[in-house]
């Protein structure tokens, strides 16, 4: 049984909404996220304190938690924790702006700007991120080729990191309730040298036609890529790949592509 926790005051539950304020109120949820890392003497990064709800635990395992929280309102909360535990770091600020150096990263992420933070931790000097984010954007960053959510956002993910489901977590655990559910993601990064080195535009140009196969999604973005629709057929015909599904490309097949589109 889940023994909800009650909200602390704070931002009202409108004003929270309208900043996609929503609290984990889950301590069993908050469990699975700490859980998913070994956290003994590391130092961890938390993005979006709130009232501390995940920054506590991650204070009671890691060695110390820097945690950046953008609304002044909220500050008042992590600071009094961190008076508390004396272990954690509270910076004002948004966390688009300041610097990740951290090799273990966590997040409920706000959802409103859910793809440049990601795209910023796989950027980073990151090893490990555990991450909430809203159920349909996760199943798109763990979607598999051939699956109905394999998407630029997958193919971004994958060449960069291994990233797998932790949980499933409905929205009556969160305060107020949002109007979507949550997924909570692991993301292992791959060492540099082992980052496949894939053409971004080929990629953007491909999955804009995802349900197409190579030849026909490549000749529909022709002025995207800036290339003749003639040439971008006769190239698609020199791959092995020209019939194949855009959706159905496995991360090494994109590989090639972009090495024979470089030609
Ligand atoms: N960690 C808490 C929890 O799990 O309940 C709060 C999660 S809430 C979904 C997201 C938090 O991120 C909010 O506290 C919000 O104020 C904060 N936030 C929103 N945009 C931010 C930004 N650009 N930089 C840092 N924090 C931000």
């Amino acid at each position: 049984m889940d023994s909800r926790r009650a909200r602390p005051a704070g931002p009202s539950p409108a004003r929270a909404r309208s900043r996609g304020q929503c609290f984990l109120n889950s301590p069993t949820i908050v469990n699975e996220i700490v859980e998913a890392l070994p956290l003994k003497g590391k130092n961890v990064l938390e993005i979006g304190g709130g009232h501390g709800e995940l920054t506590a635990e991650l204070a009671d395992k890691a060695k110390n938690v820097r945690v950046i929280e953008s609304d002044p309102e909220l500050i008042p909360f992590l600071e009094k924790l961190a008076r508390k535990k004396g272990n954690i770091e509270v910076v004002e600020g948004d966390a688009l702006d300041e610097p990740f150096g951290e090799k273990t990263i966590f997040g409920n992420l706000p959802y409103y700007i859910s793809t440049p933070l990601v795209m910023k931790i796989l950027d980073s000097s990151f090893t490990s991120a555990v991450l909430m984010l809203q159920k349909e954007f996760g199943e798109r960053m763990v979607a598999k080729p051939g699956s109905k959510n394999y998407s630029r956002l997958s193919v971004a993910v994958a060449s960069r990191a291994v990233c797998e489901t932790v949980a499933y977590v409905p929205a009556e655990c969160f305060d107020p309730v949002p109007a979507v559910d949550s997924i909570v993601v692991k993301l292992t990064a791959l060492p540099k040298s082992k980052q496949p080195n894939l053409d971004d535009a080929l990629v953007r140009a491909l999955f804009q036609h995802s349900g197409q196969n190579v030849r026909n999604a490549l000749s529909h973005s022709a002025r995207e890529l800036g290339r003749d629709k003639k040439e971008l057929r006769e190239f698609a015909d020199s791959t092995s790949y020209a019939s194949t599904r855009v959706r159905d490309l496995s991360i090494n097949a994109l590989v090639e592509l972009s090495a024979a589109l470089r030609v």
